[in-house]
């Protein structure tokens, strides 16, 4: 029955797009690890590298109350982070915001504007009874800003170039904790930034208080990054004040998200390459756009249109003007979770997906169902594979292939079925028996927590 059953060659001639055989995901650790070793000698790399600041890692007797600012992507979280020592666990309070479009595209003041004043609500939502004014005590806060950011000390760093859809003005170039002092003062709180971090170093330090053993820190969200623990010694470019006597490591933001911007190591296929031109920024982050939620999901819209063009798939149905499926980015990552999620022998939750929750697709068939799962499972496994490659890489380049735990926060590792088994599959063929030495983790609360722990770790040196 030809509307139950996929046209096979229409699954072959994608897979062989999307596909990443053993040999290739080799060729791509081996230039993953060597692009990182130039980042670390000189900057203008394909991965920035960038220097955290951050030279230690959490003893667990931190103490004090700080407040964070998670800001990167989807949402923005405020924390207060109270530690303890050893003595009870760490408590976390916390307040999210959505980021509107309006914020991400409008002026750099008004986008810092709006942070402030979530920090503001944060506080009349979890002080607004204490017996004193929350506002007689100088707060510190640790300010994850997700970005690349070229940090000249552990509280002071300008934005390289914005990522992830972002295009606020005036912001480039300047102190993003200057910036955002600024807000502080226009709305009179009495916050002092005393820690600028990357989602992903907070991921590593705020994994490493729980587990030890956490050598590197990946975020599968909104972007896709990594940061891991390199040795000080190794990273000859660095130029900022010397850190504390003693220092022998430092977290490295990696700012993978930029690996093969110039493509010639990872086949891409037609669809990405038409994603890629229609972003602000046409040829940067091209590794994060393979891997990340912002992304995927468009990867899969841009698929199924060329296919309901070629007439391989809704070739009997019909889809309305306004279905969100003509949309840029109007197939969210979350919809490939939840047909993948579908096991069901006719697809009754993509019928319904299709037909009457989202897309407004009146008369697909079963046939049509499968090739859009099949896409989804094509685009979906590519991702993990690219990730695992990156770990592969760092943990090769960090000589950890005995043993270490990866702590990874997102949407993607949390809640896309099968992507963590994806990933640690790949880095079996990739790493062999080795592989089971490296622990892929959950990361929770990272980045609220890490920026919390970092600012600790800030006063404590101070
Ligand atoms: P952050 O913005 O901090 O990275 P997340 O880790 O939640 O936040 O990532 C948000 C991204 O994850 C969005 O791009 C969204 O499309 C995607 N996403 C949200 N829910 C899911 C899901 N169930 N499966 C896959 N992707 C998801």
């Amino acid at each position: 029955d030809s509307d139950a059953l996929p046209n096979p060659e229409v699954i072959t001639r994608l897979n062989a797009m999307f596909a990443l055989p053993l040999e290739r995901l080799q060729v791509i650790v081996k230039q993953i690890i060597s692009d990182m070793k130039t980042g670390l000698e000189r900057d203008g790399g394909a991965i920035k590298m960038l220097p955290s600041f951050v030279t230690k890692r959490p003893s667990g007797r931190e103490h004090g109350s700080y407040l964070a600012i998670d800001f990167g992507g989807t949402n923005l979280r405020v924390c207060e982070l109270v530690l303890n020592g050893h003595s009870s666990e760490p408590q976390l309070l916390q307040s999210k915001f959505q980021i509107s479009d309006n914020v991400k595209t409008g002026s750099g003041a008004a986008l810092f504007d709006f942070i402030a004043e979530c920090v503001r609500s944060f506080f009349q939502t979890h002080h607004a009874l204490d017996a004193h004014d929350w506002n007689s005590k100088r707060w510190q806060l640790g300010f994850t800003f997700s970005f690349p950011v070229d940090q000249i000390s552990i509280k002071a760093g300008t934005l390289i170039t914005w990522t992830k859809g972002f295009t606020a003005t005036n912001v480039i170039d300047r102190d993003s904790v200057r910036l955002l002092e600024d807000a502080f003062e226009r709305m009179n709180l009495n916050i002092e930034v005393t820690a600028l971090v990357n989602d992903t170093t907070g991921t590593l330090i705020s994994h490493a208080f729980q587990n030890p053993d956490t050598y590197a820190g990946v975020i599968l969200g909104t972007g896709s990054n990594c940061a891991y623990v390199e040795k000080f010694a190794n990273i000859t470019k660095f130029r900022g004040p010397p850190p504390p006597p003693g220092t022998t490591e430092m977290l490295i933001n990696m700012e993978w998200g930029g690996f093969d911007d110039a493509q010639v190591v990872i086949p891409r296929t037609k669809y990405d390459l038409l994603l890629d031109r229609n972003t602000p920024t046409p040829g940067c982050y091209t590794f994060e756009q393979l891997i990340s939620g912002m992304y995927i999901g468009e990867i899969v819209r841009l698929v199924i249109l060329d296919l309901a063009r070629t007439g391989d798939v809704f070739a009997k149905a019909t889809i309305v003007a306004r279905s969100p499926l003509h949309k840029q980015y109007g197939f969210e990552t979350s919809y490939m979770s939840r047909i993948e999620r579908d096991h069901s022998f006719d697809l009754a939750d993509v019928k319904a997906l299709l037909e009457d929750d989202e897309f407004e697709i009146v008369g697909a068939t079963l046939a049509d169902r499968k090739i859009i799962k099949a896409v989804c499972e094509m685009v979906g496994l590519r991702s993990a594979r690219l990730a695992a490659a990156g770990v592969c890489a760092v943990v090769t380049k960090m000589n950890k292939l005995n043993g270490c735990t990866v702590g990874i926060d997102g949407s993607l590792f949390e809640k896309y079925p099968h992507y963590p088994n994806r990933m640690r599959d790949a880095m079996r063929e990739i790493l062999g028996i080795s592989s089971e030495n490296i622990s892929l983790e959950q990361a929770k609360d990272g980045s609220g927590q890490g920026a919390g722990l970092i600012a600790a770790l800030a006063a404590e040196a101070a």
